[in-house]
Order: structure tokens, then C-alpha cells, then sequence
């Protein structure tokens, strides 16, 4: 289907260039192939799923518009010369824009799932820089014109900020998630074209303001013509095409890439400024001084926004892996890392307040029986359940760690011997399918370290499995001589 239209349209256009110079043929013939493409895309959107058709239903109403224009325009010179802008063409080529700018909204919002500023950001970078060029060389000559009407220099200026507004939301598409099939390159295409169309009319405008009779050369008059032929066929093959559904698929989570093309295109955005400046200067006179300072304004303040949006993202993903690399992947616990750095500090504190400290060890019994018996998946389930049981008889102030395979450590700030005790008897008890964990506890004697901590209530732990698991051990005091060593 795609390619039958394609065909047609393209052979379309070849003979286009032949047609005899009758403006009723020569615009006739390129409503046709304009209506052609507005029917393909209507066609298209037809195919899709009522939900993903609105963005299709703005491109063909845009894009009628603007054929409808060229229509309106032959009658205009032909029967009653009107040539001087505004004519009654012009509202309907300027449709154009907001309908297509409406349709790229719309599919970004599809495509993306989250609000993308950075996308934004680099747009706006982009429309701001290449605006300047526009308001320099485009917009601001054409309102000097002198004989012109207020509402004539609004026409003619409203082409390039359309054409503005267009690039912003192509800038904006290129620069999100979604699906880069064919049809978003079609499409793409497309909206280049009317882009390279504007661009090409205003360069023959310019000529033949200079006194160059560009007008009359008729191959001239046709190959620009055609840029918009194209435009519109180009539209006609997106729709049609097998994949159109997957311009509006949303993407999944979006990956802020910063490619080549992408830094080179905001780089010399940025750089459209100073450039300027640079080059008014050679020619002796800055004559768009106020233009280039606010331009200039917008593009570091852009700049700079992207520059705290990357470092806030990477010290975000920074904090991100360090929580990572201190959390237990299956219980959601504190991991060994974690505990290595905690214990220490808690030690200090409670040699600085003055207060005792326990460590308990525990350890489920027979858990590789309970694996052999149940799986190791419920093994895993067993493990969770249990971190989630226990931590729910701690108190607030205590901290349960995975200390590796089936082995946790508890820390109890504040509590003796006893108090740790209590609370182990109400985690055993708590401990979930009738299972239990042997646990060794030891309270700090306020001169060992953190791993001769440890140690002592590893070896509780060993005493409470030798005497038969399921119990809690209190672990004895470091012998005299070491204690004295430190
Ligand atoms: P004891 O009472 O002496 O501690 O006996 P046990 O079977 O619990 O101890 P042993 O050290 O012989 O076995 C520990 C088992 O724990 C072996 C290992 O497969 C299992 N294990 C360790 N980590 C995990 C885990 O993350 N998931 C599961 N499902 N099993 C684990
Ligand atoms: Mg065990
Ligand atoms: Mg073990």
C-alpha cells in the first residue's frame, strides 16, 4: 500500500516539472498530490486503534489547510490580484503549524511515559539559538519592509516563527524515548522538508528583492514547489506505512544520552550568539545588539540549567549505587558492608555516652535440610520472612543485618546482656514455619574492637549449636590478659 502510494506520488511529482505553465494546471496539479497525501493519512489513521489516530487527525487537518491554501491563492492572483500579504491564503498556509506542532505534542506525550526535561531543555537550547539566526536575518528585515501593512508584517513574520515553533517540537521529538521505525523517520522527513521549503522561499524572497527576477524562471518556481510536494507525500507514506502504530508505542524508562550529534547540534546553538556578534563586528555595526544580549541571556541560563541537571543526575546515581552496595538484595537488610561500617560507629558513641552495647550473631538451624526438603526458593522465601519476623520484635533503635547465607548480626544500642536476651527470646520465637536460630550474644566490654566483638559472639553462636541449636548464648568475657593487652 505504502509503496503503490509512493509511486504514484513520486511519478506525481516527475511530471510536475513538465506541466505547462498554467497556474490553474500547475496549481491544480499540486493540490492533488497535497489532497493525495491528506487522504493517505486519514486512510492510515483509519487502520490504528481509535486511541493513537488524534495525532494523525491534526497532521491531515494541518496539512488540508495548507493544500486548501494553495488553492485559495491560485484564485487570488488568477481572478483578483491580490498579491500584497496578507492575502486569504495565508491563514490557512499558516495552519500548517499549530495543527502539526499539536500532532508532535501529542505522540511525545505517547511516547514518553515521564516528563522529559532535559528533552526540553535541549529544544529550547536549540529553537533559541536558531531563532536568533531567524530573528536576525528573517523576521526583523522583513518588519522593516517599508511598504508594507502592520498585518502583512505580522504574516510574513509568522512563517519563520512558525517554522521556530516546529523546529522546537522536532528538536523535542528527536531528543525523547519512543520507537525510531520507519515511520518516524518518514515523518520526520517531512516535517524537514516543509522546513527546507520555508527556508528555500525565503532565500528566492530575498532575491528577488535584490533585484534577481528569480521569479520567472520556471524550473526555479517548480523545484520549490516540490519540496512540499514532497512534504506532503512523505506524510501520505508515514501513515500508511505497517509500523505507523509505533510512533505513539510508549518508550520504556528514558535513557538521557548525550550522542555526538546531539552535543555538536547544542554546541553550536550555543555558539550562534557570539558568532553573530562577531560577525556584525567585522562589518562594522552591531545592529542587532539587544537581540544577541537576550539570546545570549537565554543560552547560558539554558547551558548552566543542563549542566545542574547532569551533576544532580550523577550525584542522584552516585547515592543511588552506594545505597545498592550497602543493602542485601534478597531480605532488603542492611548487607555485611553496611554492618562493618555501622558497628564501629556505634561503638563510638556508646564509649561516648557511656552506655552499654550489644551484638548478637544468629544463624538458622538445619536450614541446608530445609532447602534439600522444601527448595532452594523457598529457602530464599524462608530467609525474608524470617528478616521481616525478626525485625518486627526489635526495638526501633536496633539494627538487623544480613551477614551473609543464613547468618544475621543484631545491634542493641543501649542494652545489657540481659535486655539483648529478651529481645532474641521474642525474635526466636517470632522466627516463621515453626522454624529456629541458634544466636550467640556478647556486650561490648568498652576496650575491644568491633571484629573482637564479633568474634565473642560468633563463638556463643558455635556454644548454642554444640548444645543442641534452637537456643540463645551469652558469650563469656575475653580472657584477663587479652582484655589487659587490648
Ligand atoms: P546449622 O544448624 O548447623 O547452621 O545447619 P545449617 O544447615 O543451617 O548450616 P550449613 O552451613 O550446613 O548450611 C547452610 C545452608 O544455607 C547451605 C546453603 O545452601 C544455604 N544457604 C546459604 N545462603 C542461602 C540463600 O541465600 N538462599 C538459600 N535458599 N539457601 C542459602
Ligand atoms: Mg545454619
Ligand atoms: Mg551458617
Amino acid at each position: 500500500m505504502p509503496i503503490v502510494f509512493a509511486v504514484t506520488v513520486a511519478l506525481a511529482i516527475a511530471v510536475y516539472q513538465f506541466l505547462p505553465d498554467d497556474p490553474w494546471l500547475v496549481g491544480g496539479w499540486q493540490m492533488a498530490i497535497g489532497y493525495a497525501g491528506v487522504a493517505a493519512v486519514l486512510a492510515g489513521a483509519r487502520r490504528l486503534p481509535r486511541r493513537d489516530r488524534l495525532p494523525w487527525w491534526l497532521f491531515a487537518a494541518g496539512l488540508g489547510a495548507n493544500v486548501t491554501g494553495i488553492g485559495v491563492s491560485v484564485v487570488c492572483t488568477e481572478l483578483w490580484q491580490l498579491v500584497d500579504l496578507p492575502t486569504p491564503s495565508d491563514p490557512l498556509f499558516l495552519l500548517l503549524y499549530p495543527f502539526c506542532a499539536a500532532g508532535i505534542a501529542v505522540l511525545i506525550r505517547r511516547r514518553e511515559t515521564g516528563r522529559d526535561w532535559t528533552a526540553m531543555i535541549d529544544a529550547t537550547t536549540v529553537t533559541t539559538g536558531f531563532g536568533l539566526l531567524a530573528w536576525v536575518y528573517v523576521i526583523a528585515p522583513s518588519a522593516q519592509g517599508g511598504k508594507i501593512t502592520m498585518l502583512g508584517e505580522a504574516t510574513q513574520s509568522a512563517y519563520p516563527i512558525g517554522d521556530l515553533v516546529m523546529i522546537a517540537m522536532m528538536t523535542r521529538l528527536l531528543r525523547g524515548g519512543g520507537t525510531r521505525g520507519a515511520p518516524f523517520w518518514l515523518l520526520t522527513a517531512s516535517l524537514g522538508a516543509f522546513l527546507v521549503g520555508d527556508t528555500a522561499w525565503v532565500v528566492v524572497g530575498n532575491l528577488i528583492d535584490q533585484g534577481y527576477p528569480v521569479e520567472d524562471i520556471v524550473w526555479v518556481n517548480r523545484a520549490l514547489s516540490s519540496i512540499f510536494l514532497v512534504a506532503f507525500s512523505l506524510f501520505g507514506v508515514a501513515a500508511l506505512h505497517r509500523d505507523a502504530r509505533t510512533l505513539g508505542a510508549p518508550a520504556g524508562p528514558a535513557v538521557a544520552r548525550l550522542g555526538r550529534v546531539h552535543l555538536a547540534l547544542l554546541t553550536l546553538a550555543s555558539l550562534v550568539a557570539p558568532a553573530l556578534l562577531a560577525v556584525q563586528l567585522a562589518h562594522g555595526a552591531v545592529t542587532d545588539g539587544m537581540a544577541i544580549v537576550v539570546a545570549s541571556f537565554a543560552l547560558f541560563l539554558l547551558v548552566v540549567t543542563r549542566m545542574a541537571q547532569l551533576v544532580r543526575q550523577v550525584e542522584r546515581q552516585a547515592q543511588q549505587v552506594r545505597e545498592l552496595a550497602r543493602r542485601d538484595e534478597l531480605t532488603g537488610l542492611p548487607n555485611r558492608r553496611a554492618w562493618n561500617d555501622e558497628l564501629p560507629r556505634a561503638l563510638e558513641i556508646a564509649r561516648r555516652d557511656g552506655r552499654p552495647v550489644s551484638v548478637a550473631v544468629l544463624d538458622l538451624d538445619l536450614f541446608k535440610q530445609f532447602n534439600d526438603a522444601y527448595g532452594h526458593p523457598a529457602g530464599d522465601r524462608l530467609l525474608k520472612a524470617s528478616a521481616t519476623a525478626w525485625h518486627g520484635e526489635l526495638r526501633t533503635v536496633d539494627t538487623l543485618a544480613r551477614y551473609g547465607g543464613e547468618e544475621f548480626v543484631v545491634l542493641l544500642p543501649g542494652a545489657s546482656g540481659e535486655e539483648a536476651r529478651d529481645v532474641l527470646r521474642r525474635a526466636l520465637a517470632a522466627t516463621p514455619l515453626g522454624q529456629t536460630f541458634s544466636a550467640g550474644i556478647a556486650v561490648w566490654d568498652e576496650a575491644e574492637t568491633s571484629d573482637q566483638l564479633i568474634e565473642r559472639a560468633d563463638a556463643a553462636l558455635y556454644q548454642a549449636k554444640n548444645a543442641g541449636r534452637n537456643q540463645i548464648r551469652a558469650a563469656a568475657n575475653r580472657p584477663a590478659a587479652a582484655a589487659a593487652r587490648k
